[in-house]
């Protein structure tokens, strides 16, 4: 998969900041989970800041040592490998799991951890410069989504020996909150946690000012489409259609699929904005609600099985928000509606 921008993986490019001193903000850039993770802090010294980045980057380490599906061992590693039967599991990712289950019920299934064989075809057809042949898809969606697997209380119970799962679409929406945890148990008065795609705050910055991050715009990801203001202790997830892509015989498929065909979305959106008090949740809500489109996220949304506000770019340039957001986004260059 082609990345465009390493560093901002899907749109976000944070602004600050004004009047801060080094001494009162701290600011850390690191790479895992096949991106790259800046962690801000607010009212910490050099040292007690080093010492809270050190222990990110571990509870990072450990997290991807669990969730990634090419290192050797992990849990979606041990997953992949298995033969039907129960798997036992980290409680960590037995939580992910279970969310990642919810939301694939509450979403009819567009939310779905269970297509990395399909990722990988895509992947493959491209250094094989070929489309998948639709006998390929259906068949890999055969072995993928309801009925596949389930979960039991020491971990996982693969009722088909060939599902393969992808924690791409959740995972750094989790590992956001897992850092998130820790970091309100230091003495940091405020700060941020970028993984790109996926960025919360908590606290205050050390000026008052509020936290405010700008949303790509698909069109043109150099510059934006608005931004929001995000509320302490609210994550914002990201998902789009221009970022991670495959390219065949020079036209782009992009890395969201639509769970029904194994083909890349398209419901008319190019990037969908989650904002809820779940990294987790506004992660996958993102990746479903771009399977999803328009019509049916808003009644997911106001179906209240899950509160969130969200953004929706389409792909004809116009901009949509929820109603809880009318305070907190300004657009710029777009149609606001
Ligand atoms: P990013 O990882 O770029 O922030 P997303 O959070 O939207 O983007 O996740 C996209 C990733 O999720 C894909 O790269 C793939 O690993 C996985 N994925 C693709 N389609 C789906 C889907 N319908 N449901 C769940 N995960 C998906
Ligand atoms: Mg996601």
């Amino acid at each position: 998969m082609k990345k465009c921008a390493l560093f901002l993986a899907v749109l976000l490019l944070s602004l600050s900041l004004t009047g801060c001193t080094a001494s009162t903000e701290q600011t850390m850039s690191f790479s895992a989970m096949d991106t790259v993770i800046t962690v801000k802090l607010y009212g910490m010294d050099f040292e007690s800041a080093n010492t809270a980045f050190s222990e990110c980057r571990n509870i990072l380490t450990e997290l991807e040592a669990l969730w990634s599906a090419t290192i050797p061992n992990s849990d979606f590693c041990r997953i992949n490998e298995a033969a039907a039967g129960e798997i036992l599991l980290d409680f960590r990712t037995i939580a992910l799991l279970r969310l990642a289950s919810e939301v694939q019920t509450e979403t009819d299934g567009a939310f779905d951890i269970s297509l990395a064989a399909v990722s990988a075809l895509w992947k493959r057809c491209e250094t094989e410069n070929r489309l998948p042949a639709a006998e390929e898809l259906t068949e890999l969606l055969s072995h993928s989504g309801n009925g596949t697997w389930e979960l039991s209380d020491r971990g996982i119970v693969k009722t088909d020996p060939s599902l393969c799962l992808d924690a791409g679409g959740i995972g750094k929406g989790a590992a956001a909150d897992a850092l998130l945890a820790y970091l309100k148990t230091t003495s940091a008065t405020g700060g941020m946690i970028s993984f790109g795609s996926n960025v919360v705050c908590f606290g205050q910055k050390t000026n008052g000012s509020a936290f405010r991050i700008a949303v790509k715009d698909p069109k043109d990801p150099g510059s934006y489409a608005g931004i929001v203001t995000l509320s302490a202790d609210t994550s914002l997830s990201v998902s789009g259609d221009y970022e991670r892509y495959v390219e065949i015989d020079g036209t782009r498929y992009h890395h969201i699929l639509d769970p029904m065909t194994g083909y890349s979305c398209n419901s008319g959106l190019s990037s969908v904005a989650i904002l809820c008090e779940s990294g987790a949740l506004a992660d996958a809500l993102s990746t479903a609600c771009m399977v999803l489109g328009y019509d049916a996220a808003m009644e997911l949304q106001h179906s209240q099985t899950y509160r969130f506000e969200a953004i929706f770019l389409f792909s004809d340039g116009s901009v949509r928000i929820t109603d809880g957001l009318r305070e907190c986004w300004s657009a710029t260059g777009s149609d606001l509606s």
